[in-house]
Formats: C-alpha cells, structure tokens, sequence
C-alpha cells in the first residue's frame, strides 16, 4: 500500500491536520498508539461521570464577526462551523499572589487594564507601551531565542508586575524554565489577555469526536492502538513500519510526536548529547457538589497564583512545587448546563526525575500521590476556601502518566525548549507539527498541525 500522507499521533495537531489535508480530497492515514485520540487532551469514565484529562479552557477567544482572528482562521481551515462546537466564554479569572496583589482579568481586556491601572498606577504607561509594542510585534518572523524577562524587565521596570505577567502565560505556554522566548510571551499575551479563554459547551470527547467525523466524512482513515516503532526514508518515499511489523510506504509524513521522540523513530543519532531540562507537570482532579463551591469559586474560571513576589518556573527540588500553580473551575464558563457534581482541578510543576524514583516502589509510588493530592488541596483552600470535607471522587495524574500515554520524553507537556518553528527536519518528505513546531496549547497545536500541512505537504501533492 503506498499512501500520499502519513500522520503520527492523533493528538490535536494531528487531529487538525488530517482534517486539512483530507478536505482536499487526498487519501490521509493518521496512526495513533493509545486505544483512543486526543493525546494530552483526553478523557476518562469513573463512576459514571466522564472526567477530562487535559482541558482547563482553550485560548484565542474570538467573536464570530472577527475574521482575522486566529480562532476563526483555523475554523476556516477545518471547514468547522462554530455552531459545531458551541463556544462558553470565561466568567472571569485572576493572577493571585499571595500576600501580594490580585489582578482579575476576562474576555475583556479593559479590565485587566483597569486593574493594572489601579493596582500598578506607576507602571500603567510603561504597560500600555508593552501594548504598543505586541501590536507592532512579528511573533512569528524566525528569530533566536530572545528572553521575554529581560525585555520585560526593561519596559515593564517593576519587578512585581512582570512576575504576574509571566505566570500564566509561562504555565499555559513555555517550555523554557523561569522564562520564555519573547515571541512566545507575544503569542500568549495575545491568547490569553487581548483574546480570552473558553471551553466547548460538550466535553473534550465530543470535541474530539467533531474532528474524527470531519476525517472521516472527507474520506480520511485513522487507526488507534497502532504504534509507529521506526521510519526510514527511501527514494522518493518514507516506510513507517508499525508495532506488528507492517510496513506503510507513503508520500510524506507528519510526525506530531515531538522532535526527539521522531529523531528516535528516525534512529538518527547525531551525537548530540541532549539533556535540556524539560518541564513537567501535576494535574489533580477533585469532584465535588456545586454547592459546596467555596464562596467566590462559582464565578471564578481560572487562578493562576504563586506564593510571594517571585514566581519559580523551573523543575522543583522535590516531587512537587506547591508554591505556585492553576486552580481551574471548569463549571465557570457562561452557557455550560449547571450539574449537580462539578470540580476543580489543580496543576502544579513536578519532577519527572522524583516520580521515576519514586515508581520503583509501587506503595511509595501511591503514597505520595496521596500526600501531593493532599497538599494541592490544602494549597488551594488557603486561596480560595474549604471544599475538602465535600470532595467525592479525586485523582491525580504525575508526569509518568502523561509518559505513558502520549510518549511525551520526561512527560514533558509543552516538550523540548527548542522549537522547529518550519517544521523543517532536514528531510524531504518529513515534516514536524505540535508541540515541538512551537505552537503550544490547544488552539497553537491545531494551527500547528494546519499550518504545517499547508506550507509543506499540500503544495507538493
Ligand atoms: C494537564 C494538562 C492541561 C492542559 N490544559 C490546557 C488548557 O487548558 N488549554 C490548552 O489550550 N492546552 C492545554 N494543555 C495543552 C494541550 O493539551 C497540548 O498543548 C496539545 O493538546 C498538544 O497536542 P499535540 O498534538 O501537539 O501533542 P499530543 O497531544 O502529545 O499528541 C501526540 C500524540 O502522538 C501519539 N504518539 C506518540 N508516539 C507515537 C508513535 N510512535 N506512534 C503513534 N502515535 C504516537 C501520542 O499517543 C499522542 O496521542 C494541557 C495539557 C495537559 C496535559
């Protein structure tokens, strides 16, 4: 069998991209090695509830009449109607530090200027030059990496203001450790503060449901529990050989798997020793009655906070950091149908390193689980309130999860510091999308995965 395009991993980079590409008529094979897609957003069923493992809320909110924006553009690209997904906006959310200063912020950004403008008034003007300069800003021009802390540093001139800045954008996007790469820090800003946040009115499965009916309606194919084990390149073609030994000669592939993890695929070996400190992370789940909500929690979408003046990005000394994190409300979101049960998560960074210790020992393994679990909620019930007493069900998920299900090295979510930004892995018919091409998050891997599709394979086709 000989296949114009191969895409690995059926993530939402891969997802998006198989949807690109078979909209155009071109036979697309996606191979994914879990039992289901979606990658790092996924799902799983426990007491007859179904619990999302990714999702907090999607950045690049966008009104429909906004045709430029991001958003839409992919919408475009996919043929997806945004009556197919039903958009809930954010109720409203803060950067918090403790002992600090809180700053709210929602779909309109005026607030956040507000705050800042009150809580900041001698910073507000070098803030709204910071604003100048992202509208001006070519986020996406190929550059070195160039430290969004010291340009921030620069024009914002106080401390406090730019760690607050920092945290969210550096929690929903960086892979670097205790900074990001400017462009990047353009990137979220936009994302997150000029835009917004939103969730699909369904849950992440019906999201991912909606693209694998668009796959296959344009004629696509996509088989799970289908590992690709090695690729090699051949004239004219590529063969990625499967986990059962069949061989898939194809035109061109899309790995989507992340840098290294294809190089491994590839067995290049460049002799390049690679030990890039890579960040991790923890995500606790906790179900509880919506009316046992702590006070202030029902209108609350997303806290991103830190412990004291100085925010810590960087891979702890110990399992977990609890100094800073996400406190996520997926209830709080305008037009979501109001449960009886509802939750909240947290996430805080973690060491991979410790975890695999850790899990030579299945008891101490757990034992910590509990102990980390614990300790995420008594962190988040000193910020906003008691909820422990009603907690029903809980789970927690440590970067040894995320590995062994998405194959992700170190279980690195945002994976290695260094972007391909071109997609370009010096091969000819081998191409890199996801999170490794730069764009991060769930909007940023899907324009990812389009994007790479757009400027490599479609034209040669
Ligand atoms: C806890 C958590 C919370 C998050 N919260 C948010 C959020 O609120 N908002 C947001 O925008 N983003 C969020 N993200 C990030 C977002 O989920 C990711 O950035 C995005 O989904 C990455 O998609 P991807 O396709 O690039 O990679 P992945 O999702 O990693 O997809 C890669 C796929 O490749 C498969 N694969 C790997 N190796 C092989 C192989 N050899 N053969 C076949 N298949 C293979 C994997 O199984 C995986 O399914 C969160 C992530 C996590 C983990």
């Amino acid at each position: 069998m000989r296949l114009p395009v191969l895409i690995i991993g059926g993530g939402l980079s891969g997802l998006a991209a198989a949807v690109r590409i078979s909209r155009f008529g071109q036979r697309v094979l996606l191979v994914e090695q879990h039992t289901r897609p979606g990658g790092l957003n996924s799902w799983f069923i426990r007491n007859k509830t179904l619990f999302e493992t990714g999702l907090h809320a999607i950045t690049n909110f966008a009104e429909p009449g906004n045709k430029h924006a991001p958003l839409n553009r992919l919408l475009r690209q996919l043929k997806i109607k945004r009556s197919e997904i039903e958009f809930c906006p954010q109720l409203g959310s803060k950067i918090l530090f403790e002992n600090c200063e809180t700053l709210r912020f929602s779909n309109d950004f005026n607030l956040f200027e507000t705050e800042i403008s009150e809580k900041f008034p001698g910073s507000i003007d070098n803030f709204r030059s910071l604003l100048t300069f992202l509208q001006q800003f070519d986020a996406f021009a190929p550059a070195p990496f160039r430290s969004a802390r010291a340009f921030l540093d620069k024009i914002i001139a106080e401390p406090l203001l730019t760690e607050m800045l920092l945290c969210p954008l550096m929690y929903y996007g960086s892979s670097n450790e205790n900074d990001m790469d400017l462009g990047q820090f353009a990137i979220m800003f936009h994302a997150i503060f000029l835009e917004g946040m939103f969730r699909p009115r369904g849950s992440i499965k019906e999201f991912i449901d909606l693209l694998l009916r668009h796959i296959q309606e344009n004629g696509g194919e996509i088989r799970t529990g289908c590992r690709v084990q090695n690729i090699t390149q051949q004239k004219n073609c590529a063969v990625a050989v499967m986990e059962n030994g069949e061989e898939i000669e194809c035109n061109y592939i899309l790995s989507t798997i992340g840098s290294q993890e294809t190089e491994s695929l590839l067995q290049r070996d460049r002799g390049i020793k690679d030990d890039t400190p890579r960040l991790s992370f923890v995500e606790n789940i906790f179900q509880l009655p919506y009316e046992a909500l702590p006070a202030g929690a029902q209108e609350t979408t997303i806290i991103f906070f830190n412990h004291g003046e100085k925010f810590h990005y960087q891979r702890p000394q110990s399992s977990i950091d609890p100094r800073s994190g996400v406190i996520c409300f997926p209830s709080g979101f305008k037009g979501i149908a109001r449960r009886e049960l509802v939750e909240i998560r947290t996430t805080h960074l973690a060491a991979t390193e410790k975890w695999e210790q850790l899990a030579m020992v299945p008891e101490a393994y757990q034992q910590e689980k509990k102990r980390c679990s614990e300790l995420s909620c008594s962190t988040a019930e000193s910020l906003i309130g008691d909820f422990a007493h009603a907690v029903t069900f809980r789970d927690m998920f440590t970067p040894l999860t995320i590995k062994r299900y998405t194959g992700k090295i170190d279980g690195a979510i945002y994976g290695h510091p260094n972007k391909i930004k071109d997609g370009n892995i010096g091969l000819s018919n081998i191409f890199l999308a996801g999170t490794d091409q730069g764009f991060l998050g769930i909007v940023g891997s899907m324009l990812s995965g389009v994007s790479i599709v757009n400027q490599h394979i479609l034209p040669r086709l």
